[in-house]
């Protein structure tokens, strides 16, 4: 590491009005080893050197500062003695000065009021148990389907072909790790959504491989409607075919379009096949309907549908993410942190 290199070995001595501290450079770096972070997502180093196990200062050193400091410590102009290194109080006032006109990133914040959602999605058997009761009422609701069409599912039926509809994301494949990862280190979707998505590593939703395997067992077409971009199209493939999931094929999977509308896509399937059944974990996976409406419009839209709910649309749970959280910011994902914040609690109904 240069800094390393540009110190070890010296003598370092910060002089004070009151005492004179001094330490090897060997030391010094060892520390700053162990605390330096941050380094690959600002422009800036960040250093603290932590004095006799006392007192620290925090040095956020910006990359042209740290080659200025190193032309300083090698030129031997300033404050640099012949074969130690002495920073006078005024001098390293001066520099701090300086770093602090370079802020690091502002690590963003705002991820906190997700983690409970995310440890719900994530940890908790109840929402395991909500997806296992999803897909067994799928399987029985595709069973009385064969009933009402008999003989639709055989290759020389004259009868439309039975499908099956399924989203992605939260109904078939758990990207509760990315939601997890988000919150540990600050970001949020879009960021790092596509490399999670090309890592192809996300789990099943349980229940999902066993319910979508029946269906294919019994000829049943499945289709995967998903708002992933076209650019992760092969590496999720990769995720369905590797975790088992059958007819995960390129004719089968409909991404993103220009639109985020899935009508049209459903459409199309429904041009040659009878949809007996919709599965996804936000409302627009069943239907247009329900899109871009507020918290109360879409309860009055769900209350209207009713009948629809474990019939023909099975509903996955997500507590981390959906159209649900766009109403409570009535869809101005871009407002601030502290916007949203006040936006969800508003939203909160208390008595
Ligand atoms: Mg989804």
């Amino acid at each position: 590491m240069a800094f390393k290199r540009l110190v070890s070995g010296w003598d370092l001595s910060f002089h004070t009005p009151h005492r004179e501290s001094r330490f090897t450079a060997e030391t010094v770096v060892n520390q700053i080893q162990s605390v330096r972070t941050n380094k690959k997502r600002s422009m800036c180093l960040n250093y603290t050197i932590v004095l006799r196990g006392k007192w620290s200062i925090f040095l956020s050193l910006p990359h042209h500062m740290y080659h200025l400091l190193k032309f300083h410590m090698r030129t031997k102009k300033s404050w640099i003695g012949n074969g130690s290194i002495e920073i006078k109080l005024g001098s390293l006032l001066f520099v701090l000065f300086a770093l602090v006109s370079c802020t690091p990133e502002k690590p963003q914040t705002g991820n906190e009021h997700a983690v409970m959602g995310t440890l719900y999605q994530q940890s908790s058997a109840e929402v395991r148990a909500l997806q296992y009761q999803a897909f067994a009422i799928a399987r029985i609701r595709l069973d009385q389907a064969g009933i009402c069409y008999p003989g639709a599912a055989l290759e020389d039926s004259t009868e439309k072909p039975l499908a099956v509809v399924v989203d992605i994301d939260e109904t078939v494949l758990d990207n509760s790790p990315y939601q997890a990862k988000g919150i540990l280190e600050n970001f949020s979707y879009p960021t790092g959504w596509n490399d999670w998505c090309n890592l192809s590593i996300a789990e099943p939703i349980p229940g999902a491989l066993d319910f979508l395997n029946y269906a294919d067992s019994k000829n049943v077409r499945i289709y995967y409607i998903s708002n992933r971009k076209e650019v992760v199209r092969e590496g999720t493939i990769k995720n369905l075919v590797d975790k088992g999931f059958p007819q995960a094929i390129d004719e089968q999977l409909f991404l993103r379009t220009e639109s985020v509308s899935k009508t049209a896509r459903r459409d199309a399937v429904s041009l040659n096949h009878e949809i007996v059944l919709l599965m996804g974990d936000n409302l627009t996976d069943f239907a247009d309907i329900f899109a871009h409406k507020s918290i109360a419009e879409r309860a009055d839209e769900v209350d209207a549908f009713r009948t629809e709910f474990g019939s023909r649309f099975i509903v996955l749970p997500n507590s981390t993410y959906g159209e649900w959280e766009g109403a409570v910011y009535d869809y101005d994902y871009k407002a601030s942190s502290e916007e949203k914040d006040k936006k969800r609690k508003a939203a909160l109904k208390g008595y």
